[in-house]
């Protein structure tokens, strides 16, 4: 394969994207988390630098002047940012990358990076689901939920421009059909590499 790709993955919070993630990358090879900073505060299982890294809206600002983020972008009350140097390391590594970010993140990295960026979309199967799911959580105030929650009702506008569309009802199978989204992508045609076209003796293909 000639360049790596960049699964990007957005869901409403509550969706599940987070278990999602943890499982798909357990399970993966080649394919590493991008670990995003944010300005929020760190919830009690989340540990810095494995789930995110937790920095002073200071640092966030001195970082964003730097142009140290690929993107970045204000949700809730808190900034977000994907870390450049770690995507430029793993591309070079030639290593896929898994991308948690938002509605505006996802768009902007779908401009700067093109074929290389897959936008999936994970969708909770009711709409219901994403305020019982996050009061299971037991991680946010029932005033966070009720923010979320709005904010949810904006991002599922967004579905029509991603890529893919998966449902959450099953854990289980909801990661199967992401590796199966992977390895579609990275079969097509237009990722062929010349090195396996050299080998192949195709000229002009
Ligand atoms: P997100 O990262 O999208 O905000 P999480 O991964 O933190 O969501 O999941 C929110 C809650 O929903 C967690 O308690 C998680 O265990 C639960 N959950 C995840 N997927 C499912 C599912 N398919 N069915 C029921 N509960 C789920
Ligand atoms: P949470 O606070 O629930 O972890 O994340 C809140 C939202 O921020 C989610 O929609 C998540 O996808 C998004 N997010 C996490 N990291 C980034 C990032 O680096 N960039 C952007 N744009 N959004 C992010």
């Amino acid at each position: 394969m000639e360049k790596s790709l960049l699964i990007i993955v957005s869901a409403p919070s509550g969706t599940g994207k987070t278990t999602i993630c943890k499982k798909l990358l357990q399970t993966t090879p080649n394919l590493i988390f991008s670990v995003s900073m944010t300005t929020r505060q760190p919830r009690d299982n989340e540990i810095n630098g494995r789930d995110y890294y937790f920095i002073s809206h200071e640092e966030f600002k001195e970082r964003i002047k730097k142009g140290d983020f690929i993107e970045w972008a204000q949700v809730y009350d808190d900034y977000y940012g994907t870390p450049k140097k770690a995507l430029e390391d793993s591309v070079l590594a030639g290593m896929d990358m898994l991308l948690d970010v938002d509605g505006q993140g996802a768009m902007n990295i779908k401009k700067e990076f093109k074929d290389r960026a897959v936008l999936i979309f994970i969708a909770p199967p009711f709409l219901e689901d994403l305020k019982t799911r996050l009061s299971n959580r037991m991680t946010d105030t029932s005033e966070e939920i009720e923010k979320r929650f709005l904010l949810a009702k904006e991002e599922l506008r967004n579905i029509s421009k991603y890529d893919y569309c998966v449902v959450n009802d099953d854990v289980g199978v909801t990661v199967g059909k992401l590796k199966s989204i992977i390895t579609a992508e990275k079969n097509k045609v237009k990722r062929i590499g010349k090195g396996l076209l050299k080998k192949l003796e195709v000229e002009d293909a």
